[in-house]
């Protein structure tokens, strides 16, 4: 991808948040921050969108639609590749493609009330489709950290994008990396968490904090971190209701990999077929 595009939209979100502390992931915030000039040329190389409007049941399509383009192998190539390149925005295509295939198109279904503006099969929240859906955030996420998505927007975004970046293939290193991730989930103290489990994974891995939670979020979604009643999206979708939080305060690890204890392990099953079945 063109680097300067992906600079000025690092810079314009950057400033954003150093600038307005509250609200610096609103389109009209950060649009402020950019000359009209670097929007186009950003746009150009696909690297931030206008805003679009996409009702609840599109963007449902829309990710079939863009998933069935996709193959299997070309997502798991691109998760591996990012593990040694540290090219982020690779990484988090695998997880968006594994709820992409488990997702069945459906129509808005309200959650009882009081929250009747949830989708109770998704979890959408109205207010995210009901104005123009603003992309560019998501992606910032992807090049800054390789974040690990579950919303059907940011799923939207990341799949479409997918065809967008050049196909690449991963090397012997990054299998090495990919291996040694194996063995130390595989090691673990069995009442290890994902914050036990992030800093094993740092001697391995050039990464900071945020790299590696989305990681281990991403091995979660596709079915490789569980405990045994709460598991990814590889066999079937995971509902709204289903994705459990834990009763802590301020669990900030995603579902299902905040579940993981050391002592479930790595599920064998999944880990081959995502990485050792091609
Ligand atoms: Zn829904």
């Amino acid at each position: 991808m063109n680097k300067k595009a992906i600079k000025i939209l690092l810079n314009t979100i950057k400033t954003s948040q150093n600038e307005s502390v509250r609200d610096w992931f609103y389109w009209e915030t950060y649009m402020q921050y950019i000359s009209e000039d670097d929007f186009e040329y950003a746009k150009k190389h696909s690297v931030m969108y206008d805003q679009e409007e996409i009702s609840h049941d599109e963007i449902c399509r829309r990710i079939k639609r863009a998933v069935a383009g996709i193959e299997k192998q070309k997502v798991v190539d691109a998760f591996v590749y990012s593990l040694g390149t540290r090219q982020l925005e690779y990484r988090s295509f695998l997880s968006s493609y594994c709820i992409a295939e488990s997702l069945e198109e459906h129509s808005f279904t309200p959650s009882p009330e009081p929250n009747e503006g949830i989708c109770a099969i998704c979890g959408l929240h109205t207010y995210e489709f009901e104005d123009p859906i603003e992309f560019n955030t998501i992606n910032y996420f992807k090049y800054k950290d390789g974040c690990c998505f579950d919303s059907l927007i940011q799923i939207l975004f990341d799949l479409e994008q997918f065809p967008k970046l050049p196909v690449v293939k991963p090397n012997e290193n990054d299998y090495k990396i990919l291996n040694e991730l194996k063995g130390i989930i595989e090691t673990s103290e069995p009442n290890d968490r994902i914050s036990q489990l992030k800093k094993k994974i740092s001697k391995i891995i050039k990464s900071n904090d945020e790299e590696r939670l989305g990681l281990l979020e991403i091995l979660g979604v596709i079915g490789i971190l569980h405990d045994d009643a709460h598991f990814g999206y590889a066999d079937q979708y995971v509902t709204y209701p289903e994705r459990e939080h834990r009763p802590i305060r301020n669990d900030d690890v995603g579902y299902p990999a905040r579940w993981w204890q050391g002592k479930f392990g790595i599920d064998d099953e999944k880990w081959k077929y995502w990485f050792e079945d091609n």
